[in-house]
């Protein structure tokens, strides 16, 4: 190798070097990014999970259902045709838990630690095990109105309304949140009767496509 070929084999190291580092610093440029990324969306699209907090300028605009409880009045007519057609189809359901403030989500969280340390487990392992289930004060759906519990009424049985729901709810711009298998990807445990308003296009494509709403945002928008 003569002295020529050895300086360019120097600056072809250094440019590639330097191409390197300048990739993974935009990678992780992105990463951070990704905290303030959905800021844009629509406030159907509203994304709270473990890492992301409910944003301080979203204000539910709510309303009350006939059995006290409170949802955002914008998803109200989807909620009720749905309701109706699924009693149609001779199911009877209602909406068990719907808008909760910030106290109330702490408050759940808190009894359910308790819960758990009286089967003998100390409060870090009853912490542990209840955040896969509950949601920390200021990370619940609950508190922007547009997540909805639903649970049956009635002789209506449980497993051919969850079931009619998973195949229909779609059509009314409402997602099962929670799906089995999923729970690497939404930090939460299956929960078949926590439904979330995403609107129709996005449920659409969210059921066909058997996605979770962090993966439809992380593709789609
Ligand atoms: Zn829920």
């Amino acid at each position: 190798m003569n002295k020529h070929t050895k300086r360019i084999l120097r600056v072809a190291i250094v440019m590639l070097v330097l191409l390197i580092s300048t990739v993974m610093m935009l990678q992780l440029t992105d990463k951070n990014n990704a905290e303030t990324k959905y800021d844009h969306l629509p406030w159907y699209l509203t994304l709270v999970t473990k890492t992301r907090s409910v944003p301080k300028t979203y204000i539910p605009q709510l309303c009350k259902l006939a059995n006290g409880e409170q949802i955002d009045r914008r998803i109200y007519p989807e909620l009720q045709e749905m309701f109706d057609d699924a009693r149609a189809n001779g199911l009877d359901l209602q909406a068990a838990h719907c808008y909760r403030t910030k106290q109330q989500q702490a408050d759940i969280l808190k009894t359910r630690i308790h819960e758990i340390m009286k089967q003998g487990y100390t409060e870090e392992q009853a912490t542990a095990e209840a955040q896969l289930t509950v949601a920390l004060p200021d990370h619940s759906e609950h508190q922007l109105g547009l997540a909805i519990d639903i649970q049956k009424k009635g002789k209506t049985n449980a497993d051919q309304l969850y079931a009619w729901l998973e195949n229909n709810a779609y059509r009314y711009g409402f997602i099962l949140r929670y799906p089995k298998n999923k729970t690497e990807e939404t930090g939460f445990q299956y929960e078949r009767w926590h439904y979330r308003y995403v609107g129709t296009d996005a449920a659409q494509v969210i059921q066909e496509e058997q996605l979770t709403l962090e993966e439809y945002l992380q593709i789609y928008e």
